[in-house]
């Protein structure tokens, strides 16, 4: 007699039990099995080399937002970025996380990418619709949830940003001029570090601001000699390549 064991399928074809769309978790938990059934043989080297160690030479910081999908826009395979992701790409300032432990998790990311693997590129990427940018705009008091509140603090250099300088990307929406804002300020955020402060000076780090439009998929970085963001296009990209083989040589 067979054991009810034997009779249960290795790899339960998931697809086949059919389910209402509602499920939560559904395109999850299908996409594993469908991973390894479709991808995993052509990733098996890939994950055993990285399994060996990770080299990423980027720290990159975005925010949490599931719309933000750095691996497509950037065509970013395992192994390339070290990352933090959290509510609306903040970096706390270096010295005022004292009293909230939560904010310790960005400063040791930060710390871990220096330290251990010598990233030489840190990259933070605002982006368009932003909800954190939103609540910004409306004023925090109104934000349900104190530690969502608290966390929101991070950006109030922003707010005070954009209003010294309400035609920065005038043609933006409030929201959207102050995530861009936001992306400088959180780079004058990670300056405050001195460890991050040590290895501009050596020129052995190169720090990035970039922002996704959500509607076009367009990626921007910001042109520090313009004073604003531009289309990452492959002019663009020449020039930032270019600008880091300089630095690389010199
Ligand atoms: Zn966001």
């Amino acid at each position: 007699m067979q054991s009810i064991a034997r009779d249960l399928p290795v790899v339960p074809n998931v697809e086949a039990r059919k389910k209402p769309q509602s499920i939560p978790m559904k395109k999850l938990i299908t996409g594993i099995v469908e991973f390894r059934r479709k991808l995993l043989p052509d990733y098996r080297k890939t994950f055993a080399k990285l399994a060996l160690g990770q080299s990423p030479d980027t720290l990159f910081i975005s925010c949490s937002d599931s719309r933000v999908a750095v691996n497509v826009f950037a065509s970013t395979d395992p192994g390339d970025l070290f990352v933090i992701r959290n509510v609306g790409n903040m970096v706390p300032k270096c010295g005022c996380d004292g009293e909230r432990t939560s904010d310790q998790s960005v400063p040791a990311a930060i710390e871990f990418a220096l330290t251990s693997l010598n990233v030489t590129s840190i990259v933070i990427c605002g982006h368009s619709e932003c909800g954190a940018m939103h609540a910004l705009t409306e004023g925090i008091e109104k934000v349900e949830g104190e530690h969502l509140k608290g966390w929101l603090k991070h950006g109030e250099d922003s707010v005070k940003e954009l209003a010294e300088r309400p035609e920065f990307a005038i043609t933006l929406s409030k929201r959207n001029q102050l995530s861009q804002l936001n992306v400088l300020t959180q780079l004058n955020h990670l300056r405050t570090y001195p460890m991050v402060q040590q290895r501009l000076a050596a020129g052995t780090l190169t720090l990035h601001g970039w922002w996704f439009e959500l509607s076009n998929a367009d990626v921007y970085a910001y042109e520090e000699s313009l004073g604003q963001f531009v289309i990452f296009d492959e002019i663009e990209a020449m020039r930032i390549l270019e600008q880091l083989e300089h630095n690389a040589k010199s």
